[in-house]
C-alpha cells in the first residue's frame, strides 16, 4: 500500500513544472504547475506579468505569498477577479490574503494532489513565511543561491534558525528562490571559502547559463549545503578567515553567521576583467 502511494506521489511530482518567470529587475515569479496546466501562483509582484503569465493558458488554483514587500504582493491586484485562496503570513502588511498562516500549517491543493508545510523563517522580515512541498521549496527572500536575504527586521540567531529548518529538507529539495543573484553571490562564496574546487565548477555551470540569458534557479539543496557559505556555518575551518577578514572573534555559530552576514553587507565586488 505504502509502495503503490509512493508510486502514486513520484508520478505526480514528476509531472509538476516550476517555472520562474522574470520580474523587474532580477526578480522572479514562480508558478508550479501540472500537465493540465493548473498552477500555484508564488510571490506575484508585478501585476502586468500576473496578467500576461495567466493569459497563456495557466488555470490559477492558489497563491502563496512569503512576505510583505512590495516585489512579492503588489501583484494581488491582477487577481481580483479570481476566487482562489491566498495563503500569506499573519501581517497587516499584505491585503488581499484570504488564509493566514503559522508554522506546520498544511495547505492542501485538491486539484494538484498535493500539500505543502508552511515554515515562520524570520530574518529577512518579521512574518517571513516559506512553503515546502512535492520536493520543492519557495523560501521568498530567506535562502538565495550561493546566498541568503539582507537582514531587515530579524537577528542573525533568527535568520539561521530559519536556514536550519532548510538545512533540514531532503538534499534533492529544489530551491525557488526569488531572485538571480546567483553569481553576485558567488563572488561572495568564493571570498568566504576561497578552497572549494566543486564550487567553482557550479558556478561555471551557472556562468554558461546566465550568458544565454538562462535563470540558475531552481537550485539543488545538496548544492547549496555544499557550495553556500551561509548553509556551512558549521565548517568550523573556515570561521578562521572569517574572523580574520572582519577583525572579530567567533565562537560559535551564531558568532559565525552574525560576522559572514555582517562582512556580506559590505562586500564590494573585486574588480576584475571578465
Ligand atoms: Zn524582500
Amino acid at each position: 500500500m505504502r509502495i503503490i502511494l509512493m508510486q502514486r506521489v513520484a508520478k505526480v511530482t514528476h509531472m509538476l513544472r516550476a517555472q520562474p518567470w522574470p520580474e523587474f529587475d532580477d526578480n522572479y515569479l514562480w508558478t508550479l504547475s501540472n500537465a493540465e496546466g493548473d498552477t500555484l501562483l508564488i510571490d506575484p509582484g508585478d501585476p502586468v506579468l500576473v496578467k500576461r503569465v495567466l493569459a497563456g493558458g495557466l488555470k490559477l488554483c492558489a497563491v502563496f505569498i512569503t512576505h510583505h514587500h512590495y516585489d512579492h504582493i503588489d501583484g494581488l491586484t491582477a487577481l481580483t477577479d479570481y476566487a482562489v485562496p491566498v495563503y500569506a503570513p499573519d501581517d497587516a502588511r499584505i491585503a488581499g490574503a484570504t488564509h493566514r498562516v503559522k508554522q506546520d500549517d498544511v495547505i492542501q491543493i485538491d486539484r494538484l494532489n498535493l500539500s505543502f508545510r508552511v515554515l515562520e523563517v524570520p530574518g529577512h522580515t518579521r512574518s517571513h513565511m516559506a512553503y515546502h512541498g512535492a520536493g520543492h521549496l519557495f523560501c521568498g527572500d530567506t535562502l538565495f543561491s550561493l546566498g541568503c536575504g539582507r537582514l531587515f527586521e530579524g537577528t542573525p540567531a533568527q535568520m539561521l534558525a530559519s536556514l536550519d529548518q532548510f538545512a533540514a529538507m531532503p538534499a534533492d529539495t529544489l530551491v525557488c528562490c526569488s531572485h538571480e543573484y546567483t553569481l553576485a553571490n558567488a563572488e561572495f562564496a568564493e571570498a568566504a571559502e576561497p578552497l572549494n574546487a566543486k564550487r567553482d565548477a557550479y558556478v561555471q555551470v551557472i556562468r554558461d547559463k546566465r550568458r544565454q540569458d538562462l535563470p540558475s534557479l531552481p537550485s539543488r539543496l545538496a548544492d547549496e549545503l555544499a557550495f553556500n557559505p551561509f548553509l556551512r556555518v558549521d565548517q568550523t575551518a573556515l570561521w578562521p578567515i572569517w574572523a580574520a577578514e572582519n577583525h572579530a572573534v567567533i565562537q560559535n555559530r551564531v558568532d559565525a553567521f552574525t560576522v559572514l552576514r555582517r562582512w556580506k553587507d559590505r562586500f564590494v565586488r573585486k574588480l576584475h576583467d571578465r
